[in-house]
């Protein structure tokens, strides 16, 4: 007998037939001699619904309380699923994540999950029931309810897998499985049968929002075996697996784009040693993530910093940058949320010369212009303007010869 950890997206569980279709499978997978413990997304779009209301209700929004607003939803899923479970003969029962046992840090709306007590969830196992459980969510140590940050529920499912040793965690999707690029940007992407783990960490980290970032973390971590799958046509997806030695790679395995950012630009910056440090532990102090960072070089002894933060972290990082400003003597502080980045990832890349040279003559080749640049071994990224970004999607995916 296995056990399947099988977690369903919004768009899965986006109305009252989906429901009946998920629970369905849910009984099809009991039937055929598994364990099955579901995780639930919040229905269809109502995450964002629920982020406008409280934009329309609150300009303060204390993050508690977003987080208490938040999880609402997912417990409307998983309570719904449990009763088209139950109209099927499938005892079922459902556990928001503090009842699950995850227990978060305090940062709400973008907590980590520090520990995973699932007790009750191997109770209700041992007596028969399919458990189901509210994605996104846990509890901090001060018994706060917290969420796990956008697309959560796969860190959700991820680590329930790895906590009660599953065979297998299933994402059910909108999506037959990883594709070569977003199918909805580019048309001609294809499904991939494997991605390795380090592929799919750097896909994930650039906007493939196939699987949440943290999930694939974990994942790897804990060497949780990852399934990417429709919960449309319920055909075999995507498996993430671990690297093998002798492993063939494509030189290019996929084309992200990411519009979640903005960048920033301190200009004139006195160049001497200390003043990036200053700068960015302060930024660091305050919670927020810097991705791609470029400093000129310098001029007459001083030179411009840019770097890029997540948009929604974007007024709090300016502010405490201006707060720096007179104390480091920098000119000034700008900043643009009209910026994309544009990546292509491949394990194979670390032995092929000649990439990045092609990526960028593609994109001079549109009269696109570069405003950042970053690599990695398997990676390179480069900062274009929003508007042409997909058009640069799509001319990549063609030049890399991934057209399905
Ligand atoms: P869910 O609600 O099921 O978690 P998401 O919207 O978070 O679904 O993720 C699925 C979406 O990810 C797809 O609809 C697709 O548009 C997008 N996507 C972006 N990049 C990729 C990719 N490389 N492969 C597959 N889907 C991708
Ligand atoms: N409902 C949450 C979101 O929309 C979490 C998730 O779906 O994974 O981000
Ligand atoms: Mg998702």
């Amino acid at each position: 007998m296995s056990l399947l950890v099988q977690k369903f997206g919004g768009t899965s569980v986006g109305d009252a037939e989906r429901i009946r279709a998920v629970a369905d499978h849910i009984a099809r997978t009991r039937k055929a001699g598994n364990q099955v413990v579901a995780v639930v997304s919040a229905m269809g779009k109502s995450t964002d619904d629920l982020l406008r209301l409280a934009n329309e209700v609150s300009t303060t929004q204390p993050p508690r309380e977003l987080d208490m607003l938040l999880t609402t939803g997912e417990r409307i899923s998983m309570a719904l699923l449990c009763m088209a479970l139950a109209d099927l003969g499938v005892p079922a029962a459902s556990f928001t994540g503090s009842q699950a046992g995850i227990m978060t840090s305090s940062d709400h709306t973008k907590a980590t999950i520090t520990e995973i007590h699932p007790h009750r969830l191997q109770e209700a196992l041992d007596q028969g029931l399919v458990p189901v459980v509210a994605g996104f969510q846990g509890m901090s140590e001060e018994k706060n309810i917290t969420t796990l940050g956008r697309g959560g529920s796969d860190v959700t499912a991820v680590a329930l897998a790895a906590a009660l040793k599953a065979d297998v965690c299933e994402i059910y999707t909108d999506v037959t499985g990883v594709f070569t690029s977003d199918p909805r940007v580019v048309p001609t992407a294809h499904k991939l049968q494997k991605v390795a783990f380090d592929e799919m960490l750097e896909m994930a980290a650039t906007g493939g929002r196939v699987l949440m970032l943290r999930s694939v973390e974990f994942a790897r971590n804990h060497h949780v075996p990852l399934h990417v799958r429709s919960s449309f046509t319920w055909e075999p997806g995507t498996w993430i697996v671990e690297e093998e030695p002798n492993m063939e790679y494509a030189v290019v395995t996929a084309v992200t784009h990411d519009t979640s950012e903005a960048k920033i630009t301190v200009a004139k910056v006195p160049d001497r040693p200390g003043v990036a440090a200053h700068l960015f532990r302060s930024v660091a102090t305050a919670g927020i993530n810097v991705d791609m960072i470029v400093q000129n070089t310098s001029a007459n002894g001083t030179t411009d910093i840019s770097f890029t933060v997540p948009k929604v972290d974007l007024v709090q990082a300016v502010g405490v940058c201006e707060s720096l400003q007179a104390e480091i003597g920098a000119e000034s502080v700008t900043f643009d949320d009209t910026m994309a980045r544009i990546s292509l990832i491949g394990a194979g890349m670390k032995t092929h010369p000649g990439v990045t040279a092609t990526m960028f003559e593609v994109l001079a080749n549109l009269g696109i212009n570069l405003e950042m640049i970053s690599t990695s071994s398997i990676r390179i990224s480069c900062v274009v303007r929003e508007d042409v970004v997909e058009d640069a999607m799509r001319a990549l995916h063609t030049a890399f010869e991934l057209d399905a």
